[in-house]
């Protein structure tokens, strides 16, 4: 296997725990008898709910529409009856508006899509719209309407769609799943996508410790596509970590990707582009990785919105052992969180416990200046400055220090012997710099 050469700077390799959920295919989950469905699953304006208590709806049927460009529509992920709309605990931890869809048993779909099998002749209008329609979003944890992405300003021309299959958050193996099983799915998906961005050139990176899925992509790659295997580091899928080693392109500090002529898609949206564009089907439910030692049978479930975590766990033979955490995402970018009660949603990629063994209990302490975290960092930012000026809320001087250009990926925190909470404090000043930055507009 040919390893791409080039290697973005920074990054770690840490302890993986894919092989708990790697091995087996992607399970299907039984039919729940309640879904709470998140009324807001995408980043911009909450789509409108336009259901009420006591409505019937079918399986893939609207109960919210987009309320304005960046935005998406949410679909009901059975048939059923329209049960309360009320507050659920959110993954961010406050609560969040959700509709209550009580299952009828039947499953039956609501058929308001034209399939387009022969999406080759269709426009590139119909075709970004269909994604939108579809309620499609980023599914590799940004939750940014497609559509929005697909649709660059007549001045940024884009040449190379660039399919993010690198998976690089340890315990996550949906995305491998995916593409060793549907990689026709996958495939088809980005050839819509590079048909809407007028593109002939698709690269698809993964890295190169999912073999079975490198093959299964190569057997069904057409001449346009390329799938280039990727050095195993940490976090490879980063975008702009990712442009740079399959294209060698520099983003800079505050740029896009369409900047340098890319755009970024993760497998698991173009599987549901596919779905959306040639059956039809609204984006209902998605690959989930249910794992963590404390799991008994961990692996990968298709798992419909709305899915309460309590349940993805029994449909994993539920724990085995004493838990000392549950993650929604990865351990490094994912958020702990404190209810079972969460629920599956468009950007959910993993469910994870993690035992007493995995969870590092210890004080923070003052910066060592040792420099570790600069070293790490993907971003070339001066971190252990960064983390001083955010202790001490001086969010001018984070701002001036490029906090802003963090992408949140944890390694700071993860390698920092003083148990300094980097990535935390940064989150912090990102979000106070973006809510002054709103209130002066
Ligand atoms: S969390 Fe931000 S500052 Fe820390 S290593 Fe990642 S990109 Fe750098
Ligand atoms: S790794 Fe921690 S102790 Fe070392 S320089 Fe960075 S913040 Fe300071």
């Amino acid at each position: 296997m040919n390893i791409h050469p080039k290697q973005f700077k920074g990054g770690i390799h840490p302890a993986d725990g894919k092989e708990l959920s790697s091995a087996g295919d992607i399970r299907e989950a039984p039919l729940l008898e309640k879904y709470m469905l998140v009324a807001q699953q995408n980043i911009g304006a909450p789509p409108k709910v336009i259901v009420n208590k006591g409505d019937t709806v079918k399986k893939g049927q609207l109960v919210a529409e987009a309320a304005g460009f960046v935005s998406v529509p949410l679909h009901a992920p059975t048939s059923g009856t329209v049960g309360e709309i009320l507050d659920i605990p959110g993954a961010n931890g406050a609560p969040v508006s959700a509709i209550e869809i009580l299952s009828d048993g039947r499953d039956e779909w609501y058929e308001a899509m034209t399939p387009y099998p022969d999406w080759k002749n269709v426009d590139r209008e119909l075709l970004s719209a269909r994604i939108r329609d579809a309620g499609i979003v980023g599914m590799g944890g940004a939750s940014f309407p497609t559509h929005v992405k697909l649709s660059p300003p007549p001045e940024k021309t884009i040449d190379t769609l660039i399919v993010n299959g690198s998976e690089c958050e340890p315990y996550l193996t949906a995305d491998d799943r995916l593409m060793r099983e549907s990689p026709e799915k996958i495939l088809t998906g980005a050839a819509i996508t590079a048909k809407i961005l007028k593109v002939s050139r698709i690269l698809v990176g993964v890295e190169e410790n999912k073999p079975e899925a490198i093959e299964a992509l190569k057997k069904h790659a057409d001449k346009n596509t390329e799938i280039v295997p990727l050095h195993v580091r940490y976090p490879q899928g980063g975008e702009k970590q990712l442009i740079y080693a399959l294209t060698g392109r520099k983003v800079v500090a505050g740029g896009l990707p369409m900047d340098v002529g890319c755009v970024v898609q993760n497998v698991g949206t173009l599987a549901a582009i596919c779905d959306a564009v040639v059956e039809g089907r609204p984006l209902i439910e998605r690959v989930v990785t249910v794992t963590g030692e404390p799991v008994k049978e961990p692996g990968n479930f298709r798992l419909r919105l709305g899915t309460p975590v309590r349940k993805a766990l029994e449909f994993a033979g539920g724990i085995k052992a004493p838990v000392a955490k549950l993650v929604l995402g990865g351990p490094m970018m994912g958020f702990a969180q404190s209810s079972l009660d969460v629920t599956v949603s468009k950007n959910t990629s993993g469910i994870l416990l993690l035992g007493p063994e995995s969870v590092f209990q210890y004080e923070s302490g003052p910066c060592l200046s040792c420099g570790r975290c600069v070293v790490a960092c993907p971003m070339g930012l001066l971190v252990s400055t960064l983390s001083k000026v955010c202790e001490n809320e001086r969010y001018d001087l984070a701002e001036e220090n490029y906090v802003t250009s963090c992408l949140e990926c944890g390694i700071c925190t993860y390698v920092c012997p003083a148990g300094r909470p980097n990535v935390q404090h940064f989150r912090r000043a990102k979000a106070e710099i973006n809510a002054r930055n709103r209130k002066n507009k």
